[in-house]
Formats: structure tokens, sequence, C-alpha cells
């Protein structure tokens, strides 16, 4: 057998570790903040005939410009959002993973503010970008001065901010991007996979594009669309950061399964995303829940809630997961991070927290 030490990899890939949230099957596994309602039957029907056309057609390599999936993309975003804005692949790590070989690389440098998506380090890795860490303000929340000036004295080449925030769920103030967008050159990322969860009408990113050509954002399929195994990420960007990215990918990167399934989901966009208000109205309910139990849970605009106050994470974590429940240690000293479910998945969630009495809460 050999080991990874025992092959040419890669000098700056030692001793690094993949991403790896734990996989395990429970009755209620909220850790990785999916849509756990699952697609609904009428909607299914529809992919799954969409699905049989696109086999009966797979001897031929798929529309390297997937047009008709980027045409209902643009359609779902809408706020006057063209084709030619809409650019997409297998997840939006794919996107940011094209975003960062086409702008960042040896060389050249990536911001975020942590604690931040965990992916963003590994994609900066896994490219030879290097990873600078911002800092934020008090309860995670980023103030837009405060940001501007980290970035224009540490100068990176890109910047992502992540709205709202993983793991902490925290909403971002479009000011923070204007202001940042202003204090550099750089491409200016903004990772909108929880925008749905916001509410209606939750600001958007979107409308600050017009005039931003060096501004990204990133959206998702996987969370509210309730769409997470069909990997289908996409992103609103100026054409031209489109023309980029087409330099990198890799030609027919969105099989004809992926792109009619998707098309075929866009096309019931409103019943896609019934389930979202319950999983706000759950998501309400755990932090007015794990208040009372006297942890101290964050604002979330997700379909998350982050909490401090936990003497032991890890032993919580192992009395949840050997009673059924799966949740996040996301290995933040006294934190841990729940996904909003079904309402019986959040009470059975809340009936095992509560069973662990007042000696899991730091005094
Ligand atoms: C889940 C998540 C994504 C989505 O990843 P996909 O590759 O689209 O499944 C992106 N950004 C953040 C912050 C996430 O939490």
């Amino acid at each position: 057998m050999t080991s990874l030490n025992d092959l040419p990899l890669r000098d700056d890939l030692r001793g690094s570790q993949p991403y790896g949230a734990p996989q395990l099957h429970v009755p209620v596994e909220i850790n990785v903040n999916e849509n756990t309602f699952g697609i609904p039957d009428a909607v299914a029907a529809d992919i799954i005939s969409a699905v049989s056309r696109a086999v009966k057609g797979m001897n031929r390599y798929p529309d390297r410009e997937f047009i008709e999936l980027r045409s209902a993309l643009a359609g779902y975003v809408a706020h006057g959002v063209t084709v030619d804005q809409v650019w997409a692949a297998n997840g939006s790590n794919e996107v940011l993973q094209q975003v960062l070989q086409a702008f960042g690389g040896p060389g050249r440098t990536l911001m975020g503010f942590p604690p931040t998506y965990s992916m963003y380090p590994l994609l900066a890795a896994g490219t030879q970008t290097a990873y600078i860490a911002g800092v934020r303000g008090d309860d995670y929340v980023i103030d837009a001065d405060a940001a501007a000036d980290q970035v224009s004295r540490l100068a990176p080449d890109l910047i992502v901010l992540c709205s709202p925030n993983n793991p902490t769920g925290t909403a971002l103030d479009l000011d923070v991007v204007r202001k940042v967008y202003d204090a550099t050159d750089g491409i200016v990322i903004v990772d909108e996979a929880y925008i749905e969860f916001g509410g209606r009408e939750a600001p958007t990113a979107v409308d600050l594009l017009p005039g931003r050509p060096r501004l990204l954002v990133s959206r998702t399929m996987s969370k509210a669309f309730a769409f997470a195994g069909a990997r289908l990420g996409y992103l609103i960007a100026d054409p031209a950061v489109v023309d980029a990215l087409r330099l990198v990918r890799l030609p027919y990167h969105l099989s004809a399964l992926t792109q009619a399934a998707a098309t075929a989901a866009l096309a019931h966009a409103a019943e896609m995303l019934t389930n979202v208000d319950a999983i706000r109205a759950q998501r309400d309910r755990i932090v007015v829940e794990l208040s009372r139990y006297g942890f101290t849970p964050y604002d979330s605009a997700a379909n998350f809630v982050f909490f401090g106050g936990v003497a032991d994470p890890h032993a919580v974590f192992t009395t949840l997961l050997a009673n059924g429940v799966l949740i996040r240690d996301i290995g933040i000293p006294n934190t841990l991070r729940v996904t909003a479910g079904t309402e019986w998945e959040t009470t059975r969630f809340l009936e095992e927290i509560s069973a662990l009495g007042p000696s899991a809460v730091l005094h």
C-alpha cells in the first residue's frame, strides 16, 4: 500500500486535509444545510421526464453554452439580469473554483472574513491562491468602513463576502459590498448561497451589478431549491466575466442530465420553494428555544442557526448523534451549528438538546 507521502504530490498540498463534513445516515440529518423537505412529487415527475428525454440524446455532447438553462436561471433571478450575465457549473463550489482559476493563482490572494465558508481556503489552496483572513466585528457582523479599510491595506486580488454568512447566519449589509468594491481594483464575489431564506424582500447584491464589472454574485440550487444532489451552482456578473470563465472551464462541464434536470426544476421555481417559509419558521423557533435553554444563538438570515454557550460542543455532538440527530461541530470553541429542517426534525433536535439539562450550558 502506497501512502500519500510516497507520491510526487505538489509540495503545497502535503499535510492538507480534504473537505469532510461527516456523511452519516441517521433519522435526523441536519448538518449540511440541505432542504430536508425534498422535491414535491409533481415537480419530480416533470424532472424525470426531462431527464429521460435527455438520455435519448446522450450519444451527443451537451450544449457547451447551456443556453436554455442560463435563460431559465436569468428568468428566475429577474432584477433585469440577461442570459449573457449568467454562468453555471457543478455546484457553486465549481463556479468559485473557476473564478479562482481565472482571477487567482500563484502570486495572487483571496481575502475572506472568517469564520466563514470552509471551502474558501480549500479552493484557494487548490488553485495556489494565498488566502488572507479579514476580521469581523461584534456578533460576526462586518462593518462597511472597517472592511473597506482592511481591503485597502491588504490589497487582495479577490475578496469573497458570504451573504448570509455560513456558519454564523449573519446577514450582510449591501453597504459593505459597495465600500469594499470601491476599495479594490480586484474581484469582489458575494456568495448568496442562502439568499432565499432572507425572505422575498431580502436585499441582493444583484442590484449592485450595473456599473460594477468586477462584482460577481454566486448562488446555488443546493439549498433553498432542494437540489444539492443535482450539483448546480451559478453566477451573475458582467458578460466579460463570463468570457473569462470560458477560458478555464472544461468543455461540456455541465452534463446533459444536469442541464435537463435543472431547467425542468426552474420551470417550477415557485413549487420548489414552497417550503422555504416553513424552514424559516423552524429556524426562528430554534433561536427562541435555544435562548430559553440558556445558549446564545446568533441572528440568522439563512436556514441554519449558529449558537454559542455550549460547554462541550464535541460531547453534545456525540450525544445527539448517538440518539439519531446529526448536527455540525465546526470546531469553533463553545459553538455548534444546526440546520432548520421539518417541524418533526426540529422537534427531535430540541428534545435532545433540552434533555442535556443545564450542565450543557457554559457558565
Ligand atoms: C452550501 C454552500 C454553497 C453551495 O455549494 P454547492 O457547490 O452549490 O452545493 C456555497 N456557499 C456556501 C457559503 C455554502 O454554504
